[in-house]
């Protein structure tokens, strides 16, 4: 029995009749219910690609990172609460100082807590002051009860403050700290200049309900009584079941489990068949993540002799993930900006990339210099590298066994940094849109007009007959 199975390569969408521009196109998407993206990417949960900087990075252009599980369960747990700390809207429990406490005492608190003012409270937690690092600058005498030398006549907000009232509070009175309040005057909340900045700056980001960058982890059937607890208690928005073969009992049990135990989103995969996603689904998966074997250091497909091209996998999981109204992640394969935009148009809601993010300058890998250019490592998670490193049971594989990989130690050229990459990667897909006409994600993943080409057709996309002189920020082949 054959079916025909395609890849990116072998396809490409039909331009239509637009009315919209690409630079109005809406780029945002559903990770999972509850969960919403301003840009249709997420990070491989691999230890060459996504640890904290390069989760915060990809969060503040509106995607998100899966931070790798090659990492102690502490460690995994603490970068997942890093990128979580680093942007906020509202502190909602900020450190705070009793109104019966010394200069002294302050001093320390600043320290410990790295941060450089303190709202000072009664014991019923209502607002009496607050005292900043200009304050202690200033005080000579550390025994001085903090009553004596905090600012009293505060500029406050009450209830549920909009980001255009916080932001006319900051411009009117020039604060670097506002406190919010409620209606007994209770401290609820604290809003920092540098905060309301790092907002203003990065307007795309995608992020939870108080504000805080969102931020997934990877975990394995063996792990996750381990992680999850650690990883809630940072506040990670996602957790990724990550194997290479989802639909296999270990993985269906972890996800129901999980479902049950720590009522978290969870992505299910991976999977290439209608089968498979549905039986995800049933499990209470959240999202299903699509891909045997299209990424570009897997070896899976040549060593195993199993996979579904890509392009085909993405049609069949997201034909039969809709009936659920679950998105879809495509998995692995991006090699230019057009490949997300098939992978949409193929009813994938988003779609997770390595190897392009490898060489950004966020990624963890170091840089190499081979003839004369920058490279960065970049190494799959079957590899024998990052199996010696622990990640084998991704592949049911256990350390002390003689690996048989599935994966290759590569290297790929350096890209500097993520900003400047995505929203290359995210024009090229709003310049997809604007051929097909297609206003927003849910337009993308309904046009359904694709044709196939040939061996032929893929040389005539690419450059052809020319030699390149000047290389291209959104192209490349090495
Ligand atoms: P890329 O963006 O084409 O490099 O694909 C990245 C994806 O490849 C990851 O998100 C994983 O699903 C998958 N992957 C990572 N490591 C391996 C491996 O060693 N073998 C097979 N697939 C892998």
């Amino acid at each position: 029995m054959f079916s025909e199975g395609l890849s990116y390569d072998d396809v490409l969408l039909l331009p239509g009749y637009s009315e919209i521009l690409p630079k109005d196109c809406d780029i945002h998407t559903a990770l999972c219910a509850g969960i919403i993206l301003n840009l249709p990417v997420i990070s491989a949960a691999m230890d060459t690609v996504t640890e904290e900087k390069l989760a915060r990075a990809i969060a503040l252009e509106g995607g998100a990172g899966v931070i790798h599980r090659n990492l102690p369960p502490e460690e995994q747990a603490r970068q997942v609460a890093n990128v979580k700390r680093y942007l906020n809207w509202i502190i909602d429990s900020p450190v705070t100082v009793p109104e019966n406490a010394y200069v002294k005492d302050v001093r320390e608190l600043v320290i410990k807590n790295g941060i450089s003012g303190l709202p000072v409270v009664d014991k019923d937690g209502k607002l009496k002051g607050i005292i900043t690092n200009r304050d202690l600058r200033f005080c000579r005498d550390d025994s001085l009860p903090v009553t004596k030398v905090m600012v009293e006549d505060l500029v406050i907000v009450t209830g549920e403050p909009t980001v255009e009232k916080a932001r006319e509070k900051f411009a009117e009175y020039r604060i670097e700290k506002l406190p919010v309040v409620d209606n007994e005057g209770r401290l609820t909340g604290l809003i920092t200049v540098t905060d309301m900045e790092k907002n203003e700056n990065f307007p795309n980001a995608a992020v939870d309900k108080s504000g805080r960058l969102i931020v997934g982890a990877a975990i394995s059937p063996q792990d996750y009584t381990v992680r999850l607890p650690l990883l809630k208690k940072a506040k990670v928005d996602f957790v990724v079941v990550d194997t290479a073969h989802g639909d296999s009992k270990n993985v269906i049990d972890a996800i129901r489990q999980i479902k049950k135990d720590y009522k978290i989103p969870v992505i299910g995969g991976n999977v290439a068949s209608k089968e498979g996603t549905r039986r995800l689904i049933d499990a209470g998966a959240d999202a299903i993540k699509a891909g045997i074997g299209p990424g570009s250091i897997c070896t899976t497909r040549i060593i195993a002799g199993i996979g579904v091209p890509q392009f085909t996998a993405i049609l069949d999981c997201a034909e039969e993930a809709s009936k659920s109204n679950i998105p879809v992640i495509a998995d692995g394969g991006i090699k230019f900006s057009g490949d997300i935009t098939k992978a949409i148009g193929a009813g994938a809601n988003l779609v997770m990339i390595g190897n392009l993010f490898a060489g950004l300058k966020e990624s963890p890998g170091n840089e190499i210099i081979f003839d004369g250019r920058i490279y960065k490592e970049y190494r799959g998670m079957g590899s024998i590298g990052a199996i010696a490193d622990g990640a084998g049971d991704r592949y049911q594989m256990s350390k002390d066994e003689e690996p048989v990989p599935e994966g290759i130690e590569g290297r790929v050229p350096y890209k500097g940094e993520l900003r400047a990459y995505v929203n290359q990667l995210a024009s090229g897909l709003r310049k997809g849109m604007g051929y097909c006409g297609c206003r927003n994600i849910t337009e993308l993943k309904q046009y359904r007009k694709f044709v196939k080409i040939s061996a032929s057709g893929l040389r005539e996309s690419h450059p052809h007959d020319v030699q390149i002189t000047q290389e291209a920020p959104n192209y490349s082949r090495l």
